[in-house]
């Protein structure tokens, strides 16, 4: 049989493609994916305490594009979920991102009120401020909280996350982190946050539905290629895989999850809290606050970042430094030369981090602009 589009990859770019592809142009799709499930980094399966686990760690869903809430509430409906996450600090438990509400718990009630009133002197009430700009302050409580949060909240988190100091990586991470002038301690303010009802993968099988996709699990495309007939391809994998290493490889940070059943109703207050100063992991995440309310055990995973190796783990988080950068724009270079046989798209072609509505955001675009 003859394809007119070959996909390599079943996340939500490879997905949102073939289901839109064979929905408006009635065309035909194969799709291959080389784990033996779809959904990419956001599948999720039941475990034997009934608990929906992310496999590749917590997913909470976001956006501000109604056009992408929209688009995705035709393949599911929705389990309203604002997601927050608490930071152990001195002790104690603390909302992030940094806000009022983490002043008053970690700081004497005086003090607190101090801070909180300097910092309302200086910028509005319900925005969100650099540390980065903050640490520019003459105001010596501005620059004290600045310089707290950056050695409580951000420094030993970023030395876990990433294995290199916040002055090796892009100043783009470090100029991120903010004090949230507010007591909203949700971590998203985006207008629509929610997770699937019947969870990622269950959305994931809807979208690829459709009796012209030819869903093909447990294959590397490269495998394949050569076999299948088609007029056109759409990639989201590695870049660099895809050009041989051509210009040498894009490092990854890759993340282990101790998975851990207990008996017992909650483990933790929520789904995620870090640890940026403790232990050698970076969060724990309960996944039962997501969706399973009601299930009698409830499921743990425990997250350790470490080094990417092809041959033994996953491809996470590109990191992101100066000279990873240089090298993935000598591959956007080698993907334009190929811009009339090969669509790509996607995190790993990106080579850049990019959250679940981005991606989907960005195949609704592609479609548009690149194949209708
Ligand atoms: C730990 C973690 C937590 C996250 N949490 C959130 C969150 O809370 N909210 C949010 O919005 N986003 C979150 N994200 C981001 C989200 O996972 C991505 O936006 C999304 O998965 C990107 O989809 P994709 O299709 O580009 O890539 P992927 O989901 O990675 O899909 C690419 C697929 O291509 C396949 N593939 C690659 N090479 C080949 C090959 N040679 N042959 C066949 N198949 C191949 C892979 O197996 C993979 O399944 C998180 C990401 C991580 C890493």
């Amino acid at each position: 049989m003859k394809y007119d589009f070959m996909i390599v990859g079943a996340g939500f770019a490879g997905t949102v493609l073939a289901e839109r592809i064979t929905s408006e142009l009635n065309k035909k799709v194969i799709i291959v994916d080389k784990r033996n499930h779809v959904g990419g980094n956001c599948y999720d399966y039941y475990d034997t305490n009934g608990v929906l686990v992310h496999k590749y760690g917590p997913h909470a869903f976001h956006t501000n594009s109604k056009q992408v809430w929209e688009y995705l509430s035709n393949y599911t409906s929705w389990h309203f979920y604002s997601h927050k996450v608490l930071a152990y600090v001195d002790g104690k438990k603390i909302p992030l991102p940094f806000n009022f509400n983490s002043l008053d718990i970690l700081f004497p009630k005086k003090i607190a009120e101090r801070f909180a009133n300097t910092l309302l002197e200086h910028y509005e009430f319900g925005t969100k401020i650099p540390i980065l700009k903050m640490l520019e302050s003459q105001n010596s409580d501005i620059k004290f909280l600045a310089e707290f949060i950056y050695n409580k909240v951000f420094h030993f988190y970023t030395i876990k996350q990433w294995g290199l100091t916040p002055e090796e990586l892009d100043s783009s991470v470090s100029s991120r982190v903010p004090i949230y002038l507010s007591r909203d301690d949700r971590y998203f303010q985006d207008s629509f946050q929610a997770i699937p009802k019947a969870g990622y993968t269950a959305l994931f099988n809807n979208l690829l539905s459709s009796k012209n996709i030819h869903l093909v699990l447990n294959a590397d495309y490269r495998d394949l290629i050569d076999s299948i007939e088609f007029d056109k391809l759409i990639y989201t994998g590695e870049v660099d895989a895809f050009f041989d290493y051509l210009h040498g490889s894009l490092p990854y940070r890759s993340l282990k999850f101790d998975l851990q059943q207990k008996e017992m109703e909650y483990f933790q207050e929520l789904a995620q809290v870090n640890y940026p100063n403790e232990f050698d992991f970076t969060r724990i995440t309960e996944f039962k606050h997501f969706l399973n309310r009601g299930a009698a055990g409830t499921t743990i995973a425990i997250e350790y970042p470490e080094t990417y190796n092809p041959e033994l783990n996953e491809p996470y988080y590109p990191v992101p430094t100066i000279e990873n950068q240089y090298i993935f724009e000598k591959y956007k270079k080698e993907m334009q030369k190929l811009a009339d046989s090969v669509i790509f798209l996607g995190r790993l072609a990106g080579y850049k981090y990019y959250n679940m509505d981005q991606i989907v955001g960005a195949s609704l675009e592609t479609f548009e602009k690149k194949i209708v």
